[in-house]
């Protein structure tokens, strides 16, 4: 009846009406400071308690003891629905990028409008508005540690870090966001007369090991849709490529290192991507309403394209997680890389620091591409000496897959001998390139005891670049773990082959 329906909707539109409760932390400040993590607290709390579709959870504790929340996003029991798609966004690493937070409590707040309820009939939303708030309360780049969170998912030492990866662990996300801010107004760039202006530079996976359809659908279907989702709502929008100024330093897609929190996941075959927006001068708030909205924007438009094309990204990443479950003896994995060009320049927008306008400048030295400078067969799998604590400790924290190992005629059993430690240039630091002579032992060292992880695991890429001496993304590239790599002596792990 028409009117009970009415009454229905008076009575329900107060408890389930988006704007009748939230009022944004950001707004009751009027963007003239960042949202402080109490504020965010009680906002999100304020948000679970009065929708249906959200529950938040306490997925860890900063340095400082601080929650670190998740806002589980569905329509059902989250991560029941096997037919729905997992998406996994996260923002504030780096306490210093504000709009990042303030973006994932703009996009928490669009999500519970009714109007957006329909993109939970596919997707289940898992979104870490704050990773860092011991940095953010300070407006620091680095956690209460002192370490950069976005440098930390190889080595996995910080509980932020772990907590994410506990998150991804527990659900296996097919979609991933990292989302972060850059700052365009270096010294360099400013004696160059130009700096970058997007309000939203966006980068998918480009470590050569992803799987390349993964990285193909990315870069040549999801990058032109949120280009183009952006541009019509008047966000200005680039591929996130740092490097330069041109003349200077070259022009890259950033990097092909895996212990980011793009490439940790995406090396693990998931659709992951990077988000930068542009910070304000100084880490300042200047502008952080326009920013904040622009993050919002780019989150909500990621949220689109998985909703539109869902069938299509499960599938592939079923099919390319598959391969990585599989034994691959034959199979190479890249342990060092080079970013090369593609053969055509870059027109990189930029504005003018004398003109104040925008204008595209040709870009000669710019390496969009990553080779390989060398390759490993991938191993059936690596044997951990229980008495080396550091790596036990690692293996333990990155929740390898471990089975027991079974010595057989068919594998080789081999020990990595350390003959040289030269040097190799990554991303313009060098790190350190060990020349490895390979022992073929006939027994397992007498007295020592072993755990085995296979490759054959979700992490088995991850497992040949953290532990081949040789990988440049390798821990021993690590200053904990530099101590394991000696000229004269064994490596202390073993690497089993199929003969
Ligand atoms: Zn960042």
């Amino acid at each position: 009846m028409r009117t009970s329906i009415a009454i229905l909707v008076m009575f329900f539109f107060p408890v389930f009406g988006f704007s009748q409760y939230a009022i944004l932390p950001s707004e009751k400040n009027s963007y003239q400071k960042p949202t402080s993590y109490d504020e965010l607290s009680s906002y999100i709390q304020l948000l679970d308690n009065q929708s249906d579709l959200l529950k938040v959870e306490i997925a860890g504790q900063s340095v400082a003891g601080r929650n670190l929340y998740t806002m589980l996003f569905s329509s059902s029991e989250f991560a029941r629905d096997e037919s729905k798609i997992k998406v996994l966004i996260f923002a504030q690493q780096h306490g210093n990028e504000q709009s990042g937070k303030e973006g994932a409590l703009l996009l928490a707040a669009e999500l519970l409008k009714p109007e957006n309820r329909y993109l939970f009939d596919k997707i289940d939303l898992a979104l870490v508005p704050q990773v860092n708030p011991d940095g953010s309360e300070n407006n620091k780049r680095r956690n209460a540690n002192g370490m950069d969170l976005n440098r930390n998912h190889m080595i996995l030492t910080e509980p932020e870090t772990q907590m994410l990866h506990e998150l991804f662990d527990r659900y296996l996300f097919e979609v991933t966001m990292d989302v972060h801010e850059y700052s365009p107004y270096g010294e360099s760039w400013k004696k160059y007369g130009y700096r970058k202006n997007a309000d939203i530079t966006l980068g998918a996976t480009t470590n050569i090991n992803v799987s390349e359809n993964i990285r193909e659908f990315s870069g040549n279907v999801y990058l032109p849709f949120i280009f183009k989702y952006l541009g019509d709502r008047k966000f200005s929008s680039f591929t996130y490529c740092p490097g330069g100024p041109p003349g200077e330093e070259y022009i890259r897609h950033s990097t092909f290192d895996v212990n980011d929190g793009r490439q940790s996941f995406g090396i693990q075959n998931t659709f992951s991507f990077i988000q930068e927006g542009m910070n304000g001068k100084d880490d300042s708030i200047e502008n952080l309403k326009h920013r904040a909205e622009g993050q919002m924007t780019g989150m909500r438009g990621l949220l689109e394209f998985v909703y539109g094309n869902k069938d299509k990204i499960k599938f592939m990443v079923s099919e390319e997680r598959k391969k990585l479950l599989a034994p691959a003896p034959g199979l190479n994995v890249s342990i060092q890389s080079v970013h090369v060009p593609s053969g055509k320049p870059l027109l990189l927008p930029l504005l003018s620091y004398t003109t104040d306008s925008d204008t595209l400048v040709r870009v000669k030295d710019y390496r969009p591409l990553v080779r390989s400078l060398a390759d490993v067969q991938k191993p059936l799998g690596y044997l951990i000496p229980k008495d080396c604590a550091i790596m036990m400790d690692w293996a333990g924290r990155q929740a390898f897959e471990q089975v027991k190992f079974k010595k057989d005629p068919g594998i080789q059993i081999g020990q990595y001998m350390i003959t040289a430690i030269d040097s190799i240039d990554f991303e313009g630091e060098i790190v350190v390139d060990p020349q490895v002579k390979m022992n073929d032992l006939k027994e397992l060292p007498a007295g020592r005891d072993f755990i085995y992880l296979p490759t054959a695991q979700l992490k088995g890429n991850l497992l040949v670049l953290a532990l081949e001496p040789k990988s440049m993304l390798g821990l021993v590239t690590y200053e904990k773990y530099a101590r394991l790599l000696k000229t004269g002596q064994s490596f202390p792990v073993l690497r089993i082959m199929k003969k």
